[in-house]
């Protein structure tokens, strides 16, 4: 019987594609070498704040104007508290990863690392030599419309080493290199422009980000929306919709620590109605011709829909919106519309396995485009270790009870798929997936 041990054999190797997060473009370009371990792991943590918070820890040693070794020692206080939280599972991961402690010698002594850590510095760190270790082929991290004004095309193509600009990079190097382009970031009443969306489409954008924190704004805002949606389409982008924030909690945090502070709650399950009539909406709309470029007429596309991927804060919709997602639905783009990653709170064992059930049972999982990051952080990256451990127990667990089939033939190729291929077609706007055809590479050994 296939066990996880072999499931995760075939997975863990696999190339990272991270296509949205909320990298630091510019200090990606400026690939500087990192500060100390606070400053990466810590300090602009909205996750690890929040914790810290909870743990009745002061705001001037969170955001305050503490110095760097009391905040170390209150975030130090903290961590052991939080066995149960993902935080937890994460930071030993980012710290295996880092070298700062042997997860196997400490195996059995989960509190010996924690106390052992110290805020060494990480001088010998550059991001380009993470995204490498880490083997990232694609991120996208989220820029604002007006964040990349002043862009020139000449400025298009720069290496990451050579510390300037904004632009889609390639990290370089001897063995690997990593695409980096920005991805688009709007709310869902923000007016962009066509100009600024062929600035995103000369960055080589793949992918538009839009917030929709109450879903009755999908048709307050339509026509807004619906420009950006069929830019996307015709231009081959995925639109992210990221729906049900509840963003403005505590007046007081949000006044101490700023709009990411990490205070922000889940709305209500999101109204399904309201998503399907923008989604359809968008599909009604038929475009035969694009005023604006030129790429359209090399891409046409049938309908202003494009690749959707629908993230609910609140679990509590992920039934209904991967049902949803199966009505929408376009002849050669398998998922075209579905159910996206655990987002955000949802983002822990829990809330990924309830991802992974709801496309199972309601959709077909083997389309699912499975993980990304979503963070700020570069350590962020062992989440996709994280999600490809997760869901290996996940199946194991599945053909344990003869729910699934101990059969590589079919399991492999359905695992690579959610772990790397899928996320990787529709970065490359690869439409045509032959089933068939994958099934016999992955079987040839
Ligand atoms: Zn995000």
């Amino acid at each position: 019987m296939i066990d996880y041990e072999t499931l995760y054999s075939w997975v863990k190797g696999l190339p990272i594609v991270d296509w949205h997060n909320h990298l630091d473009m510019k200090a990606l370009a400026e690939d500087r070498p990192l500060g100390s371990l606070y400053e990466v792991w810590v300090k602009t943590d909205p996750y690890k704040h929040r914790a810290m918070r909870i743990c009745g820890e002061s705001e001037r040693v969170i955001t305050g104007d503490a110095g760097e070794d009391e905040r170390w020692a209150a975030w130090m206080r903290t961590l052991p508290k939080l066995v149960g939280n993902s935080l937890f599972a994460w930071a030993k991961m980012e710290m295996d990863w880092l070298g700062l402690f042997n997860a196997e010698a400490q195996s059995s002594r989960e509190g010996t690392w924690i106390r052992e850590l110290k805020n060494v510095s990480l001088a010998e760190w550059t991001p380009s030599k993470m995204l490498k270790k880490f083997g990232v082929e694609y991120l996208s991290p989220c820029v604002g419309a007006g964040e990349l004004i002043g862009l020139k095309t000449s400025d298009l193509g720069l290496q990451f080493s050579s510390g300037e600009g904004l632009a889609p990079s390639e990290v370089r190097s001897p063995k690997s290199s990593c695409r980096v382009a920005p991805s688009l970031r709007m709310n869902a009443g923000d007016e962009i422009s066509v100009e600024a969306l062929e600035r995103f489409q000369s960055a080589d954008c793949r992918v538009v980000d839009v917030s929709v924190d109450d879903v009755s704004q999908l048709s307050a805002f339509n026509s807004q929306l619906s420009t950006v949606a069929a830019y996307a389409a015709a231009h081959g982008w995925t639109m992210l919709l990221h729906l049900g924030a509840l963003r403005e909690t505590s007046a007081r945090l949000r006044a101490a620590a700023g709009p990411v502070g990490g205070f922000a709650g889940m709305r209500a399950p999101v109204d399904t109605a309201a998503v399907a009539a923008f989604l359809n909406s968008l599909e009604e709309e038929h475009n035969s011709t694009c005023s604006t470029c030129s790429t359209w007429l090399n891409n046409p596309v049938q309908n202003s829909l494009p690749r959707t991927i629908l993230m609910s804060l609140n679990p509590e919709a992920h039934a209904a919106l991967a049902v949803l997602a199966g009505s929408f639905v376009e002849e050669g783009v398998p998922g075209k519309v579905q159910l996206g990653p655990a987002w955000w709170w949802c983002d822990h064992e829990e809330g990924i396995r309830d991802v992974l059930e709801k496309n199972a049972a309601y959709g077909v999982l083997s389309t699912f485009v499975g993980m990304t990051t979503d963070s700020r952080s570069l350590l962020s990256f062992v989440r996709h270790d994280y999600f490809r451990r997760l869901i290996c127990k996940w199946v194991a667990e599945k053909v344990a009870s003869g729910a699934f089939p101990s059969d590589e033939s079919l399991l492999r190729p359905m695992l690579e798929n959610i772990c790397y291929k899928n996320a990787h077609d529709m970065i490359n706007h690869v439409e045509q997936v032959d089933h068939v055809e994958s099934l016999n590479v992955s079987t040839r050994s």
